[in-house]
């Protein structure tokens, strides 16, 4: 699964990202299809509608921020198992590490670190990323780390960084719609890179293209319109990314103007994912875009379909020459072989999950083999990594080129990435408007383990997980790695990937709450479990 939330990574790696991840979205199709089978049970796809008032009586969609992405009930997650020692990975604690990450991408938001606000997060490039790391080296110091820095990044010449700086997408009311239609701005539409709108303003007739494949496009006719296309992500967006791309590309030749993404996600969340899908081009959220299929099919059925039409009002800005910062921390052991462990620190909104719980999950490590009686063998090396979302910043790469000593003494790597958020299934109830909610349940969505070199040594490590730490392993064996894996190519060894794929990734929706204080524990316990059987193994069974 290589790429995973490298949303605006080069186009040119991204067929082999996509073909290199099918072991894990063989896994994620399972889960999918059982969040299908069970969500057909009740209700149409469709919002309420009364027989008249505004809007052909439909429901309206919620405010945004009105209600979670998600339910979390008052039932736990399940406890960790008695395999369980030492302070330092307690949930609770690393939860509240969580917490402060996610504050890192809040008060960025509060500040207006990019443009109006609308959009925020950790981005490598703006203090948010740099503060984050600054917090994660603080840490490692905290932890009795001696041999602690942070290391400066420039982004790549050729690259650049699109993000909008404010944006909003509005419906525009019509007497045809029943009278007091008034416009209705789609709180939870997203721009998506490299979306431009020449004078800031647009205005044109939507028209709904579904799958958008070339057995319904034959019949719709887009030209001039902006087309309106349905997304259903199993697992997360990362998985329809090829799909959308070409459907876009399609829409565009036929004369779309620009392109709407009905991403079918839980709650009505801004989802930052996809690029090149039609300039301009939104995502929008589960229940505004349930409302906007729910009025275009009765406009259809009221023969006003061409009165349907949006406004668009866009700002975006494309960053060039960006800087931002590693952190590292080393603890030296007996032997200069070094074990790499790796978490990227940036993420789109919150990234509770994306990657606030990975990046906890590192530190929890540091603090762990910082300890006299935990004092590895071989050297350690914690990298809290910067640009994993920012194109021409390669955190990992720019580690390996900046301390040539420690990567060449390498001899495995773990990358930690969405490691701890709970797993969610479509819940029984629907929402006021008509769309199916989602649950926890008292586990954490699946993990993916991939080892590049396949190492029959680590592969047997991590079968054990699951019955000795209670983490939720994939059943199947992979090779598979994340985008932030690609920056490690430098290193020829045993590369290590922990990875959830869930529905929630990259949208506004990955807040604290849906993060496990359990999960952290399972995971962190693990790798402290892996990292330490490495420790003591010889170099020829990690590398065979
Ligand atoms: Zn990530």
């Amino acid at each position: 699964m290589v790429g995973a939330c490298r949303a605006n990574a080069a186009l040119a790696t991204k067929a082999g990202r996509i073909a290199a991840m099918r072991s894990v979205a063989t896994a994620v199709v399972v889960l999918s299809l059982a969040v299908s089978a069970s969500a057909q049970d009740d209700a149409p796809r469709a919002a309420p509608a009364k027989k008249d008032g505004p809007w052909f009586g439909v429901a309206l969609p919620p405010k945004a921020g009105a209600a979670p992405a998600v339910k979390v009930g008052p039932r736990p997650p399940r406890p960790t198992t008695a395999d369980a020692t030492g302070p330092e990975f307690a949930g609770a604690l690393l939860k509240t590490d969580v917490e402060t990450i996610v504050g890192f991408a809040r008060a960025a938001g509060q500040r207006k670190e990019i443009g109006n606000g609308q959009m925020w997060g950790r981005i490598s490039g703006f203090p948010s990323s740099s503060t984050t790391v600054e917090w994660a080296v603080d840490q490692f110091r905290k932890a009795g780390i001696a041999d602690v820095k942070t290391q400066e990044i420039t982004q790549d010449e050729k690259s650049s960084l699109w993000l909008p700086l404010s944006w909003k997408v509005t419906l525009l009311g019509d007497q045809a719609f029943g009278p007091g239609s008034n416009e209705v701005v789609l709180e939870s539409a997203l721009p998506v890179s490299p979306s431009v709108i020449q004078g800031g303003t647009m205005t044109a007739t939507l028209v709904y293209v579904g799958a958008a494949s070339p057995a319904v496009l034959q019949h719709i006719d887009v030209k001039g319109k902006i087309a309106v296309q349905l997304i259903v992500p199993q697992g997360h967006m990362l998985f329809e990314r090829g799909a959308v791309d070409s459907r876009a590309e399609e829409l565009l030749k036929r004369g779309a103007i620009g392109v709407f993404n009905l991403v079918r996600l839980p709650g009505n969340e801004l989802s930052r994912d996809f690029s090149n899908c039609g300039n301009p081009c939104f995502n929008i959220g589960g229940r505004d875009g349930l409302f906007l299929e729910s009025v275009l099919d009765r406009a259809a059925q009221a023969g006003a379909a061409d009165k349907v039409r949006a406004r668009i009002d866009l700002q975006a800005q494309t960053y060039r020459s960006l800087k931002a910062i590693n952190g590292v921390g080393v603890i030296r052991g007996a032997s200069d072989e070094v074990i790499v462990l790796n978490a990227h620190v940036d993420g789109w909104f919150d990234g509770a999950g994306d990657n606030g719980d990975g990046l906890a999950v590192l530190v929890a490590l540091a603090r762990h083999f910082a300890k006299p009686a935990n004092k590895p063998q071989r050297t350690i090396a914690f990298v809290a990594s910067a640009g994993h979302h920012t194109p021409g910043i390669n955190g990992p790469r720019s580690f390996v080129a900046a301390n040539p000593d420690l990567a060449k003494k390498a001899v495995m790597l773990v990358n930690i990435e969405h490691v701890a958020q709970r797993n969610f299934s479509p819940a029984r109830t629907m929402s006021a408007d008509g769309y199916r909610e989602a649950v926890a349940d008292s586990g954490e969505a699946p993990i993916a383990v991939g080892v590049t070199n396949n190492s029959p040594f680590l592969q047997e490590l991590i079968d054990g997980g699951p019955a000795r730490f209670g983490v939720n392993f994939i059943s199947e064996r992979s090779t598979f790695q994340s985008g932030e894996t690609g920056g490690w190519a430098g290193l020829n060894v045993a590369k290590v990937s922990v990875m959830q794929a869930p529905p929630l990734y990259h949208t506004t929706g990955e807040v604290l709450d849906v993060i496990s204080a359990p999960g952290l524990e399972r995971i962190g316990r693990f790798l402290a479990f892996l990292v330490s059987a490495v420790d003591k193994a010889p170099r020829e069974r990690i590398n065979p």
